[in-house]
């Protein structure tokens, strides 16, 4: 039985389809977790596969920084975060300190979806406690 985690998943529009074809393949692995999501990306996911997920502000208006609020805070264990190599965004320094934080509190992060594959099937998920949480 896994323990329920608390993930968040992002997706730059281009990614956004990724996204979706990825949570819809692990949508039942997805249901057992307590998602998050930036806002255009979670209504999607919402829209799409009928899942409870909670929405932050868009991406660009401030989710990443809320997303990167709930790191700091202790309150995420898995960020699933689809980034667009191919497309400056605008909103780069909440992309950049977003990945930063993650890896500052030691956060499994998938930029992309085979990382994204590895994440939600690994054993770990069950019982693994980042060090800097200890
Ligand atoms: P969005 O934000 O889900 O609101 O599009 C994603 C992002 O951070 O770019």
């Amino acid at each position: 039985m896994t323990q329920t985690r608390r993930i968040a998943l992002v997706a730059h529009d281009n990614k956004k389809q990724d996204l979706l074809e990825w949570a819809d393949y692990n949508r039942e692995l997805l249901a057992d977790h307590q998602l998050y999501a930036t806002g255009t990306t979670g209504k999607l996911l919402r829209d799409s596969l009928d899942l409870n997920i909670t929405c932050f502000q868009s991406g660009p208006l401030g989710g990443d920084q809320q997303i990167g609020a709930l790191i700091a805070a202790g309150e995420l264990d898995l960020l699933v975060f689809f980034t667009d190599p191919m497309q400056a965004q605008p909103h780069d320094p909440d992309v950049k300190a977003l990945m930063r934080i993650a890896v500052v509190w030691d956060i499994p992060i998938a930029c992309n979806r085979a990382s994204a594959d590895f994440l939600i099937t690994s054993p770990l998920l069950r019982d693994y406690r980042p060090l800097a949480r200890i």
